[in-house]
């Protein structure tokens, strides 16, 4: 008999305290999120790991229910998960997307619309174009309160759409001066103007003026897209720097001697031989030469004055690198600070009335990338230029050069 009792006691404390567990197990799956299943936790990590994976900047936000405040509101605490991508290039403007309108309007539409795409931008903290892709966890069953959001980042396109159109628009505002100038002197002569020999030989001379622009214009702009498509090709000549400052020096003689210039070439090192394009080397230094013997002073004020050094580097705090320089100095009037950072922008020139192109600058800055050297501007007004070219040497390569 007490056996009996014993075992039914023991078969229902077996039985309750199983109930219990179920009940404590229920109530931890169904309302307690703060601490989610095990299948849960496995499916998060899953969403993370595969979220990581993708390349471009992507995050998920976790709405917080139809009814609650924070559903719409654009805080931290909605982020569900960040990928790497997104961490690494756009943390600072997370919530910057989340608070725009459009973003914003899109996620109150979430519901009808669960697949969306939007462009927005922004100024500051610096001008950036995003597509944004949108799409909530339909398909994904278990977890409809989730929203993917992709960034793809268009802002370098952009910028480089706004640089061809404004070089389109450069390229036919300079072109067109001249053309308006030729078309006025040509009705002079065709109409007033007719029969007069003395004003006929005077236009001719300003219209061919107009028409070397055009042709100096077009050859730059040539000579400018060359640069640019050459600009990953290997490089094959063996260029003695000393032989090419000599070649530029006696093309520009007549110049040179025309305008009484004092020239100085100091050559320092003995044979300075790199591996480079002759002809583009050629078209640098005669830029930079022809701009100095442009701005240096004319007249009896004071003596017109390039100096021209090459000379080898080694890595230091002006220097990146083991290199050899070009320097070409002159005594005219200088460019204000200000300008300096700009010089080789297309078509940026220090003052609109002077003749030049505005493309030279541009055109020895491409030529300089290829041959993965650079261009050092120092100038100041009153104090005059100095344009240095550095080509680094790379020693396995000198060796065969
Ligand atoms: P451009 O063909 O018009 O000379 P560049 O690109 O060669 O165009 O030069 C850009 C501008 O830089 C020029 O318009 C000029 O104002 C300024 N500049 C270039 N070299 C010198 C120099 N040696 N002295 C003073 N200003 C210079």
């Amino acid at each position: 008999m007490a056996l009996s009792f014993f075992l039914i006691g023991f078969f229902c404390a077996f039985i309750l305290i199983g109930l219990f567990k179920k009940f404590q197990k229920k109530n931890l799956t169904t309302n307690d999120k703060a601490t989610p299943s095990l299948s849960e936790e496995r499916e998060n990590t899953h969403i993370k790991q595969w979220l990581d994976m993708l390349p471009i900047p992507a995050f998920v936000l976790q709405e917080r229910g139809k009814n609650h405040l924070s559903n719409f509101l654009p805080t931290q605490e909605r982020f569900y998960c960040i990928n790497q991508a997104a961490q690494m290039n756009y943390k600072d403007i997370l919530l910057d997307i989340l608070r725009h309108p459009a973003f914003f309007e899109a996620m109150q539409n979430i519901e009808k619309e669960p697949v969306q795409n939007l462009d927005i931008s922004f100024v500051i903290p610096k001008n950036y174009y995003f597509t944004i892709y949108i799409e909530r966890f339909r398909k994904y069953q278990p977890r409809p309160d989730l929203i993917l959001v992709v960034i793809i980042d268009q802002s370098q396109e952009k910028y480089f759409q706004k640089i061809y159109r404004d070089f389109v628009a450069n390229a036919s505002h300079e072109l067109r001066t001249p053309l308006t100038s030729l078309d006025g002197f040509i009705q002079t002569l065709l109409g007033p103007a007719a029969n007069d020999a003395k004003v006929h030989k005077q236009f001719l001379e300003i219209m061919q003026t107009q028409v070397q622009r055009m042709i100096r214009l077009t050859d730059d702009l040539l000579a400018l897209s060359r640069a640019e498509k050459n600009e990953t090709l290997a490089l094959k000549d063996k260029v003695s720097l000393r032989e090419l400052v000599c070649q530029v020096l006696s093309e520009q003689q007549i110049k040179l001697q025309t305008k009484h210039i004092d020239l100085d070439f100091q050559c320092e090192v003995e044979n300075p031989v790199i591996l480079a394009d002759h002809d583009q080397l050629l078209q640098v230094l005669h830029n930079i030469l022809e701009n100095a013997v442009r701005y240096v002073p004319l007249g009896n004020e004071k003596p017109a004055r390039i100096t021209i050094k090459l000379f080898q580097v080694g890595k230091n705090a002006r220097w990146p690198n083991m290199g050899y320089v070009i320097a070409i100095s002159d005594n005219g009037p200088g460019i204000a600070k200000h300008h300096l950072g700009r010089l080789t922008e297309r078509f940026y020139r220090v003052e609109e009335s002077h003749n030049g192109t505005g493309l030279g600058l541009s055109i020895v800055k491409h030529i300089m990338t290829r041959h993965k050297g650079q261009l050092y501007i120092e100038s100041d007004v009153g104090k005059g230029s100095c344009f240095s070219l550095f080509f680094p040497i790379e020693m396995e390569k000198a060796e065969e050069v």
